[in-house]
């Protein structure tokens, strides 16, 4: 393994018509990946995925808002979290952007805040990390999204986090940085320069790559569906923002997933 996408979706039905052959270009390219699961369903399939894979870990939880009807059986999911191949618990949080969920429900802070402490409280039990989805608002009361998650995290977790597509400011991320936490990119900085201060100010044993696929491919895969083995994209902006070169940079993001999530 020389590359890693810490935070995918091959398990969603995205990859159902040629899946082996996604696994198979990761494999030939050297990328492993953690598998993400969004629900109960998405986490078991997670799981499956890489019991049958070498270099393919998984994570089991409940997004804050893509299906605001999913329930976290503290059980089932603890069930499934206790497996060997379960490097963390999410993708949990919050997402004080998105108004409606994907099924068009309003969303309900008070209902994700909820949410969220059952994850920590999994995670404080199992002591595994947490995945975080976090995303401030605009311009509300409520705006603050990374900041508030870093309170509760600094009150109720005993366990480290990591902000996944990371889009908060400085601050937020010296709030971050200061509980222990890290930061995982994608590959929106391969192509929006808002990014760049971010990338050059946050130490480099303290981020993460990841595509978030199907979602946001990086250039040059622009607007075709997205997939690990393209992580190696978000590996080379950031060595180029950074001025650093490239096989050191690939060399310390996977170091950094490596201790961070355990990987064995
Ligand atoms: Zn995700």
């Amino acid at each position: 393994m020389k590359y890693i996408d810490i935070h995918g979706h091959v398990n969603f039905p995205d990859y159902d018509a040629d899946r082996e052959a996604v696994f198979a270009r990761a494999k030939d390219a050297g990328v492993g990946m953690i598998i993400i699961g969004t629900d109960l369903e998405s986490s078991k399939r997670a799981i499956e995925l890489a019991e049958k894979h070498d270099d393919v870990w998984a994570t089991v939880g409940v997004h804050p808002t893509d299906d605001v009807a999913a329930v976290f059986d503290y059980d089932s999911f603890k069930k499934l979290a206790e497996h060997p191949k379960v490097v963390a618990i999410g993708e949990c949080g919050l997402d004080y952007f998105h108004p409606k969920s994907m099924s068009g429900a309003n969303i309900d802070l008070g209902a994700q805040r909820e949410l969220f402490l059952k994850h920590i409280s999994l995670a404080n039990e199992i002591n595994k990390p947490l995945m975080l989805h976090v995303r401030n608002g605009v311009g509300s009361a409520n705006g603050g999204a990374y900041q508030e998650a870093v309170a509760i995290l600094k009150q109720h977790s005993k366990v480290r986090a990591n902000f996944h597509f990371f889009a908060g400011t400085m601050e937020d991320a010296r709030a971050i940085l200061e509980i222990g936490g890290m930061v995982s990119f994608t590959g929106v900085v391969t192509f929006a320069r808002s990014y760049d201060d971010l990338i050059k100010n946050i130490p480099p044993d303290r981020m993460m790559s990841e595509t978030d696929c199907p979602f946001v491919s990086p250039t040059p895969y622009r607007g075709k569906r997205n997939e690990p083995v393209y992580v190696v994209e978000v590996m080379k902006s950031i060595a180029s923002i950074r001025r650093e070169n490239e096989p050191e940079v690939a060399k310390q993001l996977l170091e950094n997933a490596v201790s961070f999530f355990g990987l064995k």
